[in-house]
C-alpha cells in the first residue's frame, strides 16, 4: 500500500475542505475559520507583499515565517500537501490519459520563469502595487469559488423555474455582493486555464509561474529532508518519467527546489531504491546515496 501517497491525498482533501469552509460559511461550524484571511495569514508571498507595499508589519507575521522555517526543514510540503490550487491541478491531472515528459533542458529553462514572476511581484509591491493579489494561488481559488457561488445564485431562479425547484440557497451559497466579486472574472479565467492545461502538462503552473511556489522553492533547495537513492537503483528512469514536477534528472539526481514531496517516486521504483531522509552523510555500502540537490 502506498501509505505516504494516501496520507498526502488525505491531507490535500482535508485542507481543501478547510479552505472551502473558510470561503463558504461552512466555517460557522468551525469557529474562527469563516474567512479566507485565515489561509492568507499562512501565505508568506501575500504577507510579505502587503508588508512591502503598505509598510505594515502584522502581529501574525510569525505564521508565514514559521511556514518558511518548516520549508527549510521539509522542502515544499505546502505545495504537495496543502495548497488548494495544487490539489485541484492534481485532480485535473488525474484525468490525463497519457503522461507527458518534458525534456530536462526545457524543464530547467521554464522553471526559472517563476523566480522572475516573484521578483516582479515584489518590485511592484515596492511601488505600492498589488500584483501579488493577481498571482497568488489561494486568492485565485478564493475568487474562482466566489465566482461559482455567484453564478449559482444568479442562475438559480432560471434553472428553478425550468425544473420547478428552488435550488441551493442559504448558508452554503451566500450572497457574494454582486454578480461577480471584484476582480473575479479575470482570476476565474486564469483558474480555468491553470486547471485545464494541467490535463496536458502536470503541475505546469507550479513548475513555471507560481510566485508562492518560487518563494518556497528557494528555501527547499537547501532543505534538510532530501531524496536519496540506494545503490540498488537499476537506472530504469521510471521515477524520471512519472515525477509530476519534472524534478528528477536523467542521471537520477533531483532538483530539491522543485520537489513537492508527492512521494510517488518512493513507490514507482520497482526496486524500492528511492526514499527521503533527514539524515546526513549516509553513504556507506548498502546505504542510501545522497544525490545532487542544486537547482
Ligand atoms: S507552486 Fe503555487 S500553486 Fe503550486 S502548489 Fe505550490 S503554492 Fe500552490
Ligand atoms: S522527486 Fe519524487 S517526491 Fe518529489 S515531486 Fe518528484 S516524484 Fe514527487
Amino acid at each position: 500500500m502506498r501509505k505516504l501517497v494516501v496520507a498526502r491525498r488525505a491531507s490535500q482533501g482535508i485542507f481543501f475542505l478547510l479552505f472551502l469552509s473558510a470561503i463558504l460559511p461552512l466555517g460557522r461550524l468551525l469557529p474562527g475559520l469563516s474567512h479566507p484571511g485565515v489561509f492568507f495569514r499562512i501565505d508568506p508571498f501575500i504577507m510579505f507583499s502587503i508588508w512591502i507595499s503598505e509598510r505594515v508589519i502584522f502581529s501574525g507575521l510569525w505564521i508565514p515565517l514559521a511556514m518558511l522555517l518548516l520549508t527549510l526543514v521539509l522542502g515544499r510540503f505546502f505545495c504537495g500537501w496543502i495548497c488548494p490550487l495544487g490539489t485541484m491541478t492534481d485532480w485535473a491531472g488525474a484525468l490525463r490519459k497519457k503522461e507527458r515528459v518534458i525534456a530536462e533542458r526545457t524543464n530547467r529553462k521554464i522553471r526559472n520563469v517563476k523566480f522572475y514572476v516573484l521578483g516582479l511581484a515584489f518590485l511592484s509591491a515596492v511601488s505600492g502595487g498589488r500584483t501579488a493579489w493577481g498571482l497568488d494561488p489561494m486568492v485565485m481559488v478564493e475568487k474562482a469559488a466566489g465566482t461559482i457561488v455567484a453564478l449559482v445564485r444568479h442562475l438559480q431562479p432560471y434553472v428553478g423555474a425550468l425544473y420547478g425547484f428552488s435550488g441551493p440557497t442559504g448558508p452554503l451559497f451566500p450572497d457574494t455582493g454582486g454578480y461577480f466579486p471584484p476582480g473575479s472574472e479575470a482570476l476565474f479565467s486564469v483558474f480555468l486555464i491553470v486547471c485545464g492545461a494541467a490535463l496536458f502538462v502536470p503541475r505546469w503552473w507550479c513548475r513555471m509561474i507560481c510566485p508562492l511556489g518560487a518563494l518556497y522553492s528557494i528555501l527547499a533547495r537547501i532543505s534538510f529532508l532530501r531524496r536519496v537513492v540506494a545503490g540498488s537503483c537499476a537506472g530504469c528512469n521510471a521515477c524520471v518519467k512519472n515525477c509530476r514536477m519534472g524534478a528528477i534528472r536523467d542521471d537520477g539526481s533531483y532538483a530539491a527546489g522543485e520537489c513537492i514531496l508527492c512521494m510517488d517516486c518512493v513507490y514507482d521504483c520497482p526496486r524500492s531504491a528511492a526514499g527521503f531522509t533527514l539524515r546526513r552523510g549516509s553513504t556507506g555500502p548498502g546505504q542510501p546515496l545522497p544525490r545532487s540537490r542544486d537547482g
